[in-house]
């Protein structure tokens, strides 16, 4: 479904990815992991051509999107992207957040918007929050709408930087949950967190990260519990 081959990024002379390879399959689960700063939000940045990348190419569906002559504005409405802080639209309701980009962006009648929208509230067990306000939500809850919207496209491919980071712990298990949930309809994700746990449960793959250059990938069986390469041990090691 995706294949990055060989993607090279600088910042100010500065090699920020170097030389990544990755390929998921059609609903393949990949997590990033690495230290802060190793690249993971760069590289997502790069697959939603929010960066332009140095060399290299990134292929979605058998297309090569990083082509310059590639419709940006196409690709992303092929992948969904959702942040760390959660950036829902204040002055809209959840319903309204939901439903802006498949009517603005895709075209979609109101009405079809807005059944689908309820239809994805209620299998997320928000149903009740559909008129309310994003302040009138929790953190948590805010980040579930924020994933339900990036979702409503009908996205091939899902794209999620640190959900779950800017939560109180407690409220981070009910947005693990719906990442759970969209892992079982079939969703292709790449999440980039330092949530190993959560990572090791949900990941097929789990692609290691250090100074842009992606060291290590595998089954989290494997890389939790015997990484090959040093560097990921030593990580593995401050982490766990
Ligand atoms: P974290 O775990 O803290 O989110 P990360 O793995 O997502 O870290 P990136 O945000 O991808 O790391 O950053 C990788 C490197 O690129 C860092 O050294 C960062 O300072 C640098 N960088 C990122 N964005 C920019 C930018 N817009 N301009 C200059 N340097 C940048
Ligand atoms: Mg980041």
């Amino acid at each position: 479904l995706l294949k990055i081959e060989g993607v090279w990024k600088h910042y100010h002379g500065q090699g920020v990815l170097r030389g990544v390879d990755l390929e998921v399959a059609p609903h393949e689960v990949v997590c990033l992991i690495g230290a802060s700063g190793s690249g993971k939000s760069t590289l997502l940045r790069c697959v939603n051509l929010l960066e332009t990348i140095d060399d290299g190419a990134i292929h979605l569906d058998g297309t090569e999107i990083t082509d310059p002559r590639t419709d940006a504005d196409d690709v992303r409405r092929r992948i969904g992207m959702v942040f760390q802080a959660y950036n829902l639209f204040p002055h809209m309701t959840v319903l309204e957040n939901i439903t802006l980009a498949p009517r603005r962006v895709h075209g979609a009648r109101a009405e079809e918007a807005e059944a689908r929208a309820r239809e994805l509230l209620e299998r997320f067990g928000l149903a009740g929050k559909a008129d309310e306000y994003p302040d009138r939500l929790s953190g948590g809850q805010q980040q579930r709408v924020a994933v339900i919207r990036a979702v409503a496209t009908g996205p091939r491919l899902l794209l999620l930087d640190e959900v779950t980071s800017a939560l109180d712990p407690t409220l981070v298990t009910e947005v693990l949950g719906i990442i759970r949930e969209l892992k079982d309809t079939g969703m292709t994700m790449i999440l980039a967190t330092h949530e190993m746990g959560f990572a090791r449960d949900i990941a097929d793959k789990v692609c290691f990260l250090e100074g842009g250059v992606l060291l290590e990938s595998g089954p989290p069986g494997q890389i939790f519990t015997e990484p090959r390469h040093p560097r990921t041990r030593a990580f593995l090691q401050r982490v766990l």
